[in-house]
């Protein structure tokens, strides 16, 4: 990897738009001095659109579409360039969910791309042998081998792409591979992504030489190359990801990265093994389905199944909220509905969801009318719901608890990307990818260019064997990712997903409130502040909204602190991404105006 200074001009820039305006795609050239593509948040027109947190792979994305390629493909390619430019966030070492709408036959195809468990993990994998006591979450458990699952990303891509795409893997991904290769002009975001990290990468000698070379974060306006990556991209391309990424030298150095991680002298981080196996990477599938059905006023939702507790936690909390008018309340009300509907939800997540390859998840029931009823009944009309609060019983007809259960404390963190494509036949592919932590686990697989995940940390860490999400061997830990795609009489309204570790619900949920109920359109909806009540004791909010709404929820009761966490500065909840369709075929392609430094939306062809 190297670091190159950027000299990029005013004229570079208009250069870029002009690319873009015309049908050639951008070409990235390997000087300094060179185009970036444009970054606007909100893009309106026909032909296909996409929307991701990032200007290179929207324009990556969007030229694939103009090459011919449909929606699946050009998602993939999207994909692919974010593991280049957001690779503390997503890439080939972590897992996603891949939601796919087929226009031809009106289904919405999933792909679980979960990392699974190694098959020798133990269900004290989160114990210090040393000490007998749960290892530090916090670098300690998350910067290890033992919360790195097996990766999932590499066949969810593949696999993508041979059931439903037009090209070839490695055509798709060859534009990342040259972004890789030629490198991309580093922005804020990307520095203070990797100054969050300085400590953890610092620790591994082969992630302190790609992220932080002579000892520092990329300078912002510097271009940042990994042609490391570009040849992991080349080789999975050419021999396919069972000879390309789960066998072969790239699956020994993640063995040998995983179970004996290479630690820089003097390091005081413990950075504990793991326990994953060359037959574990062999064995990895992924699991095609179908997209879980819900209502909600009159829209079907179709939302994530499997590992995922998305599908269903989005799919309850819309059905709680289904049984009173919001857009009559009082906008305080409204709000109120919103957070004790998520809490609700919530309560009922922690109790029922887990991998159904391993628990029974009682998916039917929750997303019942009838199971709405009981759990509505909890709320009161003004006065804020007492959390945490009890799940509810999927076996009761009558249910209204009260009393509250201990709190667990909530461990997933805010990485993670997320990607909407959607092209001229009317194919959508919601998609939501993510190595865990920003940064993952620390620790880049050498000479290949990719971090591992810790996804694993994503499994309850206090085992319970009464817990649905408990360690297992081959198991997918929990998931939040919610890839939702909303339809009406059978034809796409909105396409809709987001990162952000559990918040990924809630702020799907308020965006789908935000936009079907409160009367604002989709970037509107996606631009709102936020705020966010998983069942814990206090609603977490962007700054903006403890302002507008603080005043009305704290009246009615709701506790109110700054979202945030101990590894970034932000307070900011989410960075999503969007298309609403109408019924001419028109896209409305939305992407953060401003979170995560905002994201980039486009449309092959604008209307004026
Ligand atoms: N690991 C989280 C999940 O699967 C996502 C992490 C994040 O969004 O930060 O729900």
């Amino acid at each position: 990897m190297s670091v190159r200074r950027r000299a990029m001009t005013w004229s570079g820039l208009c250069l870029a738009t002009t690319l873009v305006m015309s049908s050639t795609p951008l070409v990235y050239a390997a000087e300094a001095n060179r185009p970036q593509p444009p970054k606007v948040p909100t893009a309106v027109g026909t032909g296909g659109a996409v929307t991701t947190v990032d200007n290179y792979a929207t324009e990556v994305g969007l030229s694939v579409l103009r090459d011919g390629g449909n929606a699946v493909d050009a998602a993939v390619a999207t994909a692919a360039a974010l593991g280049v430019t957001e690779p503390y966030s997503a890439g080939i070492g972590g897992g996603g969910y891949f939601m796919y709408y087929e226009a031809k036959t009106k289904t919405v195809h999933t792909l679980d791309g979960r990392e699974t468990a190694p098959r020798a993990i133990r269900p004290d994998a989160f114990i210090d042998p040393k000490t007998g006591k749960p290892y530090q979450f916090t670098p300690h458990l998350v910067t290890s081998g033992v919360s790195v699952g097996v990766p999932g990303t590499p066949a969810t891509w593949e696999d993508a792409v041979r059931r439903w795409g037009t090209k070839k893997l490695g055509q798709v991904l060859e534009p990342a591979a040259k972004l890789a290769h030629d490198g991309f002009v580093v922005d804020e975001t990307f520095r203070s992504q990797t100054l969050d990290n300085k400590d953890r990468f610092a620790a591994f000698p082969d992630t302190a030489a790609l992220f932080l070379p002579k000892g520092d974060a990329p300078a912002v306006g510097t271009v940042f190359t990994n042609p490391d990556l570009a040849a992991t991209y080349r080789l999975m391309g050419a021999k396919g990801v069972a000879e390309g990424f789960y066998a072969g030298p790239v699956a020994d150095g993640i063995v040998k990265t995983v179970n004996a991680p290479k630690k820089t002298p003097g390091t005081t981080l413990p950075v504990p093994p793991g326990s994953m196996t060359a037959q574990d990477l062999k064995g990895y599938r992924t699991v095609a389905g179908r997209a879980l059905q819900s209502g909600y006023r009159g829209y079907t939702v179709h939302g994530m199944n499997g590992s995922s507790a998305g599908g269903t936690t989005v799919g309850e909390a819309l059905r709680i909220l289904e049984k009173v008018d919001l857009t009559s309340l009082p906008a305080d009300k409204a709000q109120h509905q919103y957070l004790a509907a998520s809490a609700l939800a919530f309560a009922d997540r922690a109790k029922y969801t887990g991998d159904p390859a391993f628990v029974k998840v009682p998916t039917d029931r929750l997303l019942s009318t009838d199971f709405a009823t009981q759990r509505a009944c909890l709320i009161a009309a003004d006065k804020a719901l007492v959390t945490p609060v009890k799940p509810g019983d999927v076996t009761a007809t009558k249910d209204c608890h009260t009393t509250a259960p201990a709190e667990k404390p909530d461990t997933e963190n805010i990485s993670t990307t997320n990607l909407t494509v959607a092209d001229k036949w009317g194919n959508i592919v919601e998609y939501t990818l993510s190595i865990e932590q920003t940064g993952g686990s620390g620790m880049v697989v050498p000479g290949r260019g990719f971090l591992l995940n810790n996804e694993l940390t994503d499994f309850t860490t206090v085992y319970d064997a009464k817990d649905p999400n408990r360690i297992e061997p081959g198991k997918r830990p929990r998931s939040s990712m919610s890839p939702t795609i909303i339809t009406r009489d059978g034809t796409p309204f909105l396409a809709l997903g987001s990162p952000g570790g559990s918040t990924i619900i809630t702020t799907v949920l308020q965006t789908i409130v935000n936009r079907l109920d409160l009367g604002m359109t989709t970037p509107q909806a996606l631009a709102a502040p936020r705020a966010s009540l998983r069942n814990t004791a206090e609603v977490t909010a962007e700054p903006e909204y403890i302002t507008s709404k603080g005043p009305g929820i704290t009246a009615m009761g709701y506790k109110v602190k700054k979202a945030g966490d101990a590894f970034t500065s932000a307070s900011q909840i989410g960075a999503a991404t969007a298309i609403e369709f109408d019924q001419a075929g028109g896209m409305t392609a939305a992407a953060e105006p401003v979170r995560r430094g905002g994201g980039s939306a486009g449309v092959l062809t604008p209307r004026s």
